[in-house]
């Protein structure tokens, strides 16, 4: 097994992609005039899964960043994270568990958080390659502002197709043009965590 590195040529390509998209993000949040400040919720206990070695490796580069025993303490916790969320699983029930990597309301590897991190909040469309168009409504504070301003007409939304387009021409050239070859990622924060850095055959 090789472990998939991102070069620094791709570490730049991310975040400029992460760039665009809190850009678009902020465009919308603005026409609703929505922020988190004040909100009653965390959505960092949202259960999520990830799908890109691209952003798995990215998480990685933002690990090693941390002290040893730093790295050592975000795995127990995402180890006890991953019973809880096993429990509720195992009842059938969607997990609503704290991420390990949230610290008193804060994210620890905050710079490096994934895409879902950045883009959760306000609405969002992307058209798949076949054409259909799905939206997504944002979190329940902005869909309480969307309901209540857009009865007719849709919301204003993040566009997130180009940059998706983007990310995808991205994963494929970090695992050198063999992303249909290799496993496909569908793993919480926690595994990623757990797991170690990513790897393929
Ligand atoms: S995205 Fe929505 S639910 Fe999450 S903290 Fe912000 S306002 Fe609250
Ligand atoms: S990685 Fe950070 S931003 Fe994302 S859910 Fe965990 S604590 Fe929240």
């Amino acid at each position: 097994m090789k472990e998939v590195i991102l070069p620094a040529s791709m570490v730049d390509e991310l975040e400029e992609i992460y760039r665009q998209l809190q850009l678009e993000y902020e465009r919308v949040a603005g026409e609703l005039n929505f922020s988190c400040i004040g909100c009653p919720d965390n959505c960092c206990d949202s259960y999520f899964l990830h799908h890109t070695y691209a952003e798995w490796a990215y998480l990685w580069v933002g690990v090693r960043q941390l002290e040893p025993a730093r790295q050592e303490e975000l795995v127990r916790r995402s180890q006890a994270w991953l019973a809880q969320c096993g429990e509720a699983l195992g009842k059938g029930d969607r997990p609503q568990v704290m991420c390990p990597l949230n610290e008193q309301g804060l994210c620890v590897l905050y710079t490096h958080r994934l895409l879902v991190c950045r883009t959760h909040g306000v609405p969002a469309s992307l058209t798949r390659p076949d054409g259909h168009t799905m939206h997504f409504p944002g979190c329940f504070s902005c869909q309480e502002i969307v309901g209540a301003r857009f009865r007719e007409g849709g919301p204003p939304e993040v566009e997130r197709t180009p940059l998706l387009r983007r990310f995808a021409l991205l994963e494929n050239r970090l695992l050198e043009n063999k992303r249909h070859l290799v496993p496909k990622v569908k793993m919480t924060i926690a595994e990623m965590i757990v797991k170690g850095p990513p790897t393929i055959e």
